[in-house]
């Protein structure tokens, strides 16, 4: 916003070791970075950076593309030089596509320690090849897919067999001296899932990425990841974080985003502050919220805009943001930094809101504020 920063303070991060994926920081002082995953078969060229592009466009920072097949693995060189933005492999059940992604030229590999078979025996090997390319690994362990041994030891995927997994695993790899690891614990449940984060950030230093697993479609996924990222992140802990959703990904990215902004760990591009509506609205807020968030969602310069639904309220949010519109009568009264600047009949409001915001965007680059 123009007028008001947040008046609570961003969290203090919790001190993880620096590594890069890419050209993107991750951990130290870094900020959080938004992570998605494409849905496409890695091996369709054309549509997987098509859906990198898209991603890209709305924001995500660092993808992840599956490695199911060799012909997957094939794809590789191709998608991690043309992707704008730094692309992880993740591989399941096949050491070597390891190696071909580090070969590739992917800026990590994610590897999965309960589902690749014989993985301790190669872990000198893959050390040795991710550190002579710089590649960094995520072990990413999950609920779904833990070690057997560990499964048989703990019972079920708890909190601890989880951060175990992680941390046996961390520790394969430390033996040959190799430590550019990055760890997740997923669990679908944000409960369980926050436990387990808690135990592994006070467990090691190793940046973490964070994800609610199969966290299911947009709404459930939405407010489980919110929830989970929300307690966690408002602690310091998480360095990427993945929104899991039964979803196009782009949504994963903007809810990503969303929760970044919300807790203070990403400048906000727009908020829209509108009312619930209720008995006393003079406007249908709901459509007029969309339509406002519709005009402003590609709007160059951080704003907050107001839709309220009539007088009670209205003037007053409208005066704390940006921009305003408080409804009454058919009408919109348009605020702008706090003043009326006019009133238009309702059809008009919109328009009225994208003029003024212009305006003051001409403005600030002319006080060079
Ligand atoms: Fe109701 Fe008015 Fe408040 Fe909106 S601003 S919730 S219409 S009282």
């Amino acid at each position: 916003s123009i007028l008001l920063g947040t008046p609570v303070p961003a969290p203090r991060r919790r001190a993880s070791r620096p590594l890069m994926i890419g050209s993107v920081p991750v951990g130290g002082d870094a900020a959080v970075s938004v992570q998605s995953m494409t849905t496409t078969l890695t091996s369709d060229i054309d549509a997987t950076l098509r859906q990198i592009a898209e991603l890209t466009a709305a924001g995500c920072q660092i993808v992840r593309v599956a490695v199911p097949s060799q012909d997957d693995a094939d794809a590789l060189p191709v998608i991690a030089a043309k992707s704008q933005i730094p692309v992880i492999a993740d591989i399941h059940f096949q050491p070597r596509y390891v190696f071909a992604a580090i070969d590739a030229g992917c800026a990590a590999v994610r590897v999965n320690p309960g589902n690749i078979k014989k993985f301790d025996d190669r872990v000198a090997e893959i050390a040795a090849a991710a550190a002579a390319a710089g590649t960094p690994i995520r072990i990413g362990v999950n609920a779904g897919s833990l070690d057997q041994r560990l499964l048989a030891k703990h019972g079920s995927a708890t909190p601890e067999a989880l951060v175990e997994s992680a941390l046996w695993e961390c520790s394969l790899f430390e033996e040959h001296g190799f430590r550019d690891l990055k760890i997740s614990v997923k669990h679908h449940d944000p409960l369980v899932m926050v436990s387990a984060y808690r135990l592994l950030a006070r467990r090691c230093d190793y940046p973490l990425h964070l994800g609610v697993t199969e966290a299911g479609p947009l709404l459930q996924g939405t407010v489980k990841s919110a929830v989970a990222f929300g307690i966690l992140l408002n602690e310091g802990i998480g360095d990427t974080i993945r929104v899991s959703l039964s979803a196009p990904p782009v949504e994963e990215v903007k809810v990503g985003a969303q929760i970044l902004e919300s807790l203070g760990l990403r400048p906000r591009r727009l908020e829209i502050v509108s009312c619930p509506s209720c008995g006393r609205a003079q406007v249908d807020v709901y459509t007029l919220a969309e339509k406002v968030t519709a005009a402003f969602e590609d709007f160059p310069i951080p704003l907050r805009v107001a839709v309220m639904g009539c007088v009670v309220n209205g003037p007053g949010e409208a005066r704390e943001a940006d921009l305003g519109v408080s409804s009454g009568n058919g009408k919109g009264q348009i605020f702008v930094r706090g003043e009326v600047v006019k009133t238009v009949p309702e059809s008009a409001i919109v328009e009225t809101l994208l003029e003024e915001a212009l305006r003051l965007t001409e403005h600030m680059t002319a006080d060079g504020k």
